[in-house]
């Protein structure tokens, strides 16, 4: 009945949509022919067909509230537009963190524009629109505006400017928190040994009225297009074994096991003691192997029969994934509550990418239910150095018998890799724009359809520095192979004040032929 629902919002979408495109095409061909025949073909003889696959398409660019305020509004909106081809802002609106938030991060070498001073010691998050505290009375948590940046609101500051061009503006939003926030404290996660977590509990009802409340007072406040939400924060079992690519293993520190968590299990009939229970044995498993102390009958085995002696462990895994996923639909839901036009899309995150497991509770189909558009992590560059880490991670614990190498092949074939380059070279060579056109056409087959896919292409995302710096060549090979696999547009990533403008033209350059090969 749910799906039928769905289906029937989503033509009305859709038709809804094309009659704004219609309305829309006198605009769009003006913006088009200001910019210099942008898309490469005389904009006055386009097909109208033509014109409207390009307005549906979204050439995105994520950018954080410090570089319109350094570079001035109209100067940045002109150098995506132009140089860039983007016609879609995915503007960091809501975070406290610095991965979309904030000028380039310490001890990374500056782009070639912007501020070359580093805000370190200034930089904060936050909101960094208007908080209208109308719409939070159903949460403790109270979010301030963004104190870093002045009294400006971003929001309403790059709107305005984005629709004259023509540019769509959606709001980004991201579960990262600072410890100062009021109200924040009392909704941190409880780890496995009864300590509060800096991670909050998405089971905790003032956590949940919280984003609702935010997308709602976005989507009431502004005339934006809509949200991309960003969620990065893992289950328990992926942080008990440390089998992702950013953490160092974090087995004792593993959540959530506060009181709404337990009122959670109950409601599914899990059992929390037993839970407990399963997760202080892998701890233990997880502290062994570290120490190099080798079960008698292997790492693998042994963690195997934990699985079966505790399937508590996956429920429990399984009951993070439920509050995640209950979080995208309470967030669908809240926005197309305000207007159906709206468009809501989820940030994929890159560990899908390389875990097996984790690709596993990511279904596309699924996801495509509670989302217009999915922003499949696709980052090659800094893939190579993730990747390598992931293998070591869990080649510590779980696949400690395994040579890293022959692992990283097991792991290829499994995943679809191709031919990326060996373990010891990884990180260097990065992943390959191959990899790129892989993920899109995984990711297009898997939603079927129901949704957009934009994969996240990096450009600047900084690495070690031994580590493989994306070229200009590199953010042209990987832009155009995410259009090549069939991607109804990009997100360049994670922020602008990370990437070079050589980059961006090479971007812009991928662009303009992704969308002749749509044409
Ligand atoms: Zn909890």
């Amino acid at each position: 009945m749910k799906k039928k629902d769905q289906s029937i919002k989503r033509i009305s979408a859709a038709e809804s949509n094309s009659r704004r495109a219609f309305l829309k095409n006198g605009a769009a061909l003006t913006a088009i022919a200001a910019s210099g025949s942008l898309f490469g073909a005389s904009p006055v003889s386009s097909a109208n067909a033509k014109v409207k696959s390009v307005e549906n398409m979204m050439h995105g660019m994520q950018i954080g509230a410090v570089s319109f305020v350094d570079e001035g509004v109209e100067k940045v909106l002109d150098i995506l537009q132009k140089r860039g081809a983007i016609n879609t802002i995915f503007l960091t609106t809501f975070t406290h963190g610095r991965g979309l938030a904030g000028r380039q991060i310490p001890g990374e070498k500056f782009p070639d524009h912007g501020s070359q001073e580093s805000d370190v010691k200034t930089f904060h998050g936050g909101n960094y629109a208007t908080p209208h505290m109308e719409f939070y009375q159903n949460t403790t948590i109270k979010v301030p505006h963004a104190p870093d940046l002045g009294d400006i609101d971003i929001v309403a500051a790059v709107l305005t400017a984005a629709k004259k061009r023509g540019m769509k503006v959606f709001c980004s939003v991201e579960d990262q928190w600072n410890s100062d926030v009021p109200g924040v404290k009392d909704c941190y996660e409880v780890d496995l040994y009864g300590r509060r977590a800096k991670t909050v509990c998405l089971y905790n009802p003032n956590v949940r009225a919280f984003w609702t409340a935010l997308v709602t007072d976005l989507c009431k406040s502004y005339d934006i297009d809509g949200i991309l939400l960003f969620n990065e924060h893992n289950g328990p079992l992926l942080n008990a074994l440390g089998a992702s690519h950013t953490q160092a293993i974090d087995y004792s520190g593993t959540t959530c096991f506060c009181e709404h968590h337990q009122r959670a299990a109950k409601e599914h009939g899990i059992n929390f003691e037993r839970a407990k229970e399963g997760f202080l044995m892998l701890d233990k498993f997880v502290k062994a192997a570290l120490k190099d102390q080798r079960p008698s009958d292997g790492y693998y085995v042994e963690f195997e029969r934990l699985m079966l002696n505790y399937p508590e462990i996956v429920a429990w895994d399984k009951l993070f994934d439920l509050a995640k996923h209950q979080v995208l639909e309470e967030v669908y839901a809240a926005v197309k509550a305000v207007n159906k036009n709206l468009q809501v899309g989820f940030h994929i995150e890159h560990v899908n990418s390389f875990n097996p497991y984790f690709r596993a509770t990511r279904n596309y189909e699924d996801l495509a239910a509670k989302a217009d558009f999915i922003k499949v992590v696709a980052y090659n560059n800094c893939g190579g150095e993730r990747y390598a880490q992931f293998i070591r991670n869990i080649g510590s614990t779980v696949f400690r018998d395994v040579p890293l190498e022959e692992l990283m092949r097991f792991n290829n074939h499994l995943l679809n890799y191709g031919n990326e380059a060996s373990l010891d070279k990884l990180a260097t060579a990065g992943l390959s724009a191959d990899y790129v056109f892989r993920e899109t056409q995984r990711a297009l087959a898997g939603v079927k359809g129901k949704c957009k896919i934009l994969p996240g292409i990096d450009i600047g995302i900084p690495t070690k520095a031994t580590s493989r710096k994306g070229s200009p060549e590199d953010a042209y090979a990987a832009t155009l192979a995410a259009y090549k696999a069939g991607a109804d547009g990009v997100i360049i990533s994670r922020k602008y004040s990370e990437m070079n403008l050589d980059a961006i033209d090479a971007a812009g350059k991928a662009i303009r032929e992704g969308v002749r090969l749509k044409g």
